[in-house]
C-alpha cells in the first residue's frame, strides 16, 4: 500500500476521476424559496418566461428617433414622451421624436436612442412652449442605428433555456432567475457529509481540559469548510483511538453520502484509521501524496448495504494537524463534495499571485507545498494581487491559519520561487 506515492498531480487527477464518476447519480431535488436559494445548486434548467428585454429597452435618457433623420441635424418635433413602466408606444410619424427614460419600451418606428447630453431643446414647456417643442442632434454628433437601444430578444428568447442544471446559484443567478419568475427554485439536496474525528487527546470546545487534552478544533473547522462548499455537515462524536471505538462510529456514518475522518491516518502506533477501514471492506485510491502538509491523506470508497443509492461511500482520511486538514480538504475533499452535491464544477480553484518576499524555503524536497498565505487582492489598478507567506510553526499552527486567506503553492522544485515570481494560490 505504500510504495511509491502520487504526486499532487496524479492525487488531484485520481479525485477528479473519481468525483466525475460519483457525480453522475444526482442527489434528489428540494424546493427552496428564491431568497434561500444563494449557495446552493441548480436541479433544473432555468428557461426564459418571456423575450428578455421584453420590449425594445432604451438604455439612456434622451430621445427616441429615426437615426437617419437625426442625423440631418434638423429639429424634430417632440409629440411625445416615454417613461420606464409605460406601455410600448407609437408609431413614430416621420420626423418627429419621443422624450425616453432609461428602461423605456422604445415607440414603434423610432430605432435610436440620441442621448440627453447630445441635442438641444426648444420651444417645449419649459420654453414657455404650448406643445413639448423640438429636439435637434448636436452636429457633429451622429447617432447610429440601434444605438442606446437593447432589441427585444437580444438577451434571450421566451423558452431559452439560461442556466443549466448543476449551476452553482449566487447573486447574479438569483437576478436572473427573479427576472423570469422563478419564486422558488428546483435545487439539489444537500449532501450530508459525516465529520468522525479521532484521537484519544480530544475534548470538546467548551470541556474542562484534563492535561495533555486539547480542543477538538477540527470538528468545527470541517463543518464550517462542508458548509462553505454545499454540503450539510453531520459532526459524529469523537472516536478514541481504539478499534472498537472507531468501528462503532464508522459504521455509525454509514449512512452519509461523504465520510470524512480527522487524524489516525499517520503511520503512528495509534493510527487506526487504515486498518479500520480495511475491515470494512474499503478500496484505497491512494494512502498518501506528495504534498506538505498532508502527506498521509487516505481517499477510497466503501461498499453500501443492497438497495443504497449508490453503490459506494467515498472517504477521506485526512491528518488531523489543523491545518493539514483544511489544505487536503480543499485540494481533494472539496472536489467529491462539489460533484455529489451536483455541481458542475467542482476544482479547486486557484490563481495566480505575485510573490512578495521573504521566501520561505525550507520545504523537503520531491513534495509539493501548500502553505498559509495572505493574498492582498485590493493592489492599485493594473497590478496583479500580491501574496507573501504567513510565518508559521508547523501545521498545528492555528494563528498561522486564522491569519491566511489562501495557500501558496510551492511546487516540487521550490529553488525557481523567486520574490516577484506569479505563484499558484488555493482559494478556499
Ligand atoms: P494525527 O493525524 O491523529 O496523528 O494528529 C496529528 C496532530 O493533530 C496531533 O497533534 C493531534 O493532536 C492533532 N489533532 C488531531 N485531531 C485534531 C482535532 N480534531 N482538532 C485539533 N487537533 C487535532
Ligand atoms: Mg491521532
Amino acid at each position: 500500500m505504500h510504495t511509491a506515492l502520487p504526486s499532487y498531480e496524479e492525487a488531484a487527477a485520481l479525485v477528479a476521476d473519481r468525483a466525475a464518476q460519483l457525480g453522475r447519480i444526482l442527489p434528489a431535488l428540494e424546493r427552496v424559496e428564491l431568497g434561500r436559494a444563494s449557495g446552493r445548486f441548480l436541479a433544473q434548467p432555468l428557461v426564459a418566461d418571456r423575450d428578455q428585454p421584453p420590449f425594445a429597452r432604451s438604455t439612456r435618457d434622451g430621445f427616441a428617433c429615426r437615426a437617419a433623420e437625426a442625423c440631418m441635424h434638423r429639429p424634430l418635433a417632440v409629440v411625445g414622451a416615454a417613461r420606464a413602466g409605460d406601455a410600448p408606444s407609437g408609431p413614430l410619424s416621420p420626423g418627429t421624436a419621443w422624450e425616453i427614460m432609461t428602461g423605456a419600451p422604445v415607440p414603434a418606428g423610432a430605432d435610436a436612442v440620441m442621448m440627453i447630453e447630445h441635442v438641444e431643446t426648444r420651444g417645449g414647456a419649459a420654453d414657455g412652449g404650448a406643445d413639448n417643442g423640438n429636439v435637434r442632434l448636436l452636429p457633429p454628433r451622429t447617432v447610429e442605428p440601434g444605438e442606446n437601444i437593447v432589441a427585444q430578444g437580444a438577451q434571450a428568447r421566451r423558452g431559452d433555456p439560461l442556466l443549466a442544471a448543476g449551476t452553482a446559484l449566487q447573486f447574479g443567478q438569483i437576478a436572473l432567475a427573479a427576472s423570469c419568475g422563478y419564486g422558488t427554485l428546483d435545487v439539489f439536496r444537500r449532501p450530508r457529509v459525516a465529520i468522525l474525528t479521532t484521537g484519544d487527546e480530544l475534548a470538546g470546545v467548551e470541556a474542562t481540559l484534563a492535561p495533555g487534552q486539547i480542543r477538538n478544533s477540527n470538528a468545527p473547522m470541517l463543518a464550517a469548510l462542508v458548509a462553505g462548499a454545499g454540503g450539510e455537515a453531520w459532526v459524529l462524536p469523537t472516536a478514541a483511538d481504539n478499534a472498537p471505538a472507531l468501528d462503532a462510529l464508522l459504521a455509525q456514518a454509514a449512512t452519509a453520502d461523504l465520510l470524512l475522518i480527522s487524524g489516525g491516518v499517520s503511520a503512528g502506533k495509534f493510527d487506526l484509521v487504515e486498518p479500520a477501514l480495511a475491515r470494512m471492506g474499503a478500496r484505497f485510491h491512494f494512502t498518501g501524496v506528495r504534498i506538505q502538509p498532508g502527506k498521509p491523506t487516505v481517499f477510497g470508497e466503501l461498499p453500501r448495504s443492497a438497495g443504497s443509492q449508490s453503490l459506494t461511500q467515498p472517504f477521506f482520511g485526512l491528518p488531523g494537524n489543523p491545518i493539514s486538514s483544511a489544505v487536503t480538504f480543499l485540494l481533494f475533499a472539496a472536489p467529491v463534495l462539489a460533484a455529489l452535491a451536483g455541481s458542475r464544477q467542482s476544482a479547486p480553484r486557484f490563481a495566480l499571485a505575485r510573490l512578495a518576499p521573504p521566501v520561505d524555503r525550507h520545504g523537503k524536497p520531491g513534495l509539493t507545498r501548500f502553505l498559509p498565505a495572505w493574498c492582498d487582492f485590493g493592489s492599485p489598478a493594473g497590478q496583479p494581487p500580491r501574496v507573501a507567506f504567513v510565518p508559521w510553526h508547523g501545521s498545528g499552527d492555528l494563528g498561522a491559519l486564522a491569519r491566511s486567506n489562501c495557500f501558496l503553492e510551492v511546487p516540487e522544485e521550490a529553488r525557481s520561487l523567486e520574490p516577484g515570481a506569479f505563484v499558484r494560490i488555493l482559494l478556499p
